[in-house]
């Protein structure tokens, strides 16, 4: 569904989004569009829970698979962004799970998260950066978490790599704002997506804080958030109306990390 646009500022633009096939990507790549952004996804899968395809969500623009860890698949979704002309906003989202406390989590695991969240930030940064910097101007939003800012529970392995995504728009922030690069990051609380579907379906019980009941009690806003909660954010930092902030990582979380 087409709604208005908010930031006229957007039009014509070209953004890059990660994770962009599900939950807060998809809902960024839409309002993006609506917003008169050419959008290129790229995403692990092409399958959805959704009965939309991606292309069916954005007027223009299209998704490429691949694994955002990858550096020879970004370089190909890059390249075909680039075919549209020069991205000038970014949102690193593609994400994944955290698997528990630290004794529980093999190395494997461990690298895999930290290969997905934060080399897969590093890999389309380090990519894209040069041309926003020669260009003078652009956005990047990346998605880190409130578990990246504070302590969360039984996500040792999202935690940390979450905390690293918060540290690197920070020194981004301090390295581009000469280039007139603007980099911030929102850390969401919890949002209702697949990645948490078993916390808000209430299906499954861990055993540990991370049931329904605790998710929102941790809420001053008693509720969970949704995917349009965060993509509000994400498409203000993208336009012009938020042109002197930079370095910052803003919560989106009902007010969970203020107590
Ligand atoms: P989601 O599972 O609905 O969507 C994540 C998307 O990332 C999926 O489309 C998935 O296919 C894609 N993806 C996963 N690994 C990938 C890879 N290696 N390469 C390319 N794409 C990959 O989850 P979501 O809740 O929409 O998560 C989006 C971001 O928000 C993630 O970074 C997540 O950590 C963060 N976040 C979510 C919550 C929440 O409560 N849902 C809270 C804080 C932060």
């Amino acid at each position: 569904m087409t709604t208005s646009p908010t930031y006229p500022d957007l039009d014509g633009r070209i953004a890059f989004v990660t994770g962009a096939n599900a939950g807060i990507g998809r809902t960024v790549a839409s309002t993006l569009s609506d917003n008169g952004v050419t959008v290129i996804g790229l995403d692990i899968t092409d399958e959805s829970t959704d009965d939309d395809q991606f292309d069916d969500l954005v007027t223009d623009g299209e998704l490429v698979i691949g694994d955002v860890s990858d550096p020879e698949d970004v370089a190909a979704a890059i390249d075909t962004a680039e075919s549209y002309g020069r991205p000038s906003i970014v949102v690193n989202n593609a994400g994944i799970a955290g698997n528990g406390r630290i004794d529980e989590i093999d190395a494997d695991t461990w690298r895999r998260s930290f290969e997905v969240h934060v080399e897969g930030t590093y890999n389309v940064c380090r990519s894209l950066l040069p041309s926003m910097a020669e260009a003078n101007g652009g956005s990047i939003v990346n998605v880190s978490s409130i578990a990246g800012i504070r302590g969360f529970g039984s996500a040792a392995d999202y935690s940390a790599a979450k905390g690293a995504i918060a540290s690197l728009t920070r020194e981004m922030a301090v390295d581009y704002s000469p280039d007139n690069v603007q980099i911030n990051a929102v850390a969401p609380g919890f949002i209702k997506t697949e990645m948490n579907a078993s916390v808000w379906r209430d299906d499954e019980d861990t055993g540990r804080w991370n049931n329904h009941d605790t998710a929102t009690t941790k809420t001053l806003i008693p509720r969970l958030g949704e995917p349009e909660d965060v993509a509000r954010l994400i498409v203000f930092l993208a336009s012009d109306a938020s042109s002197f902030i930079t370095g910052q990582v803003i919560s989106v979380d009902g007010g969970w990390s203020s107590w």
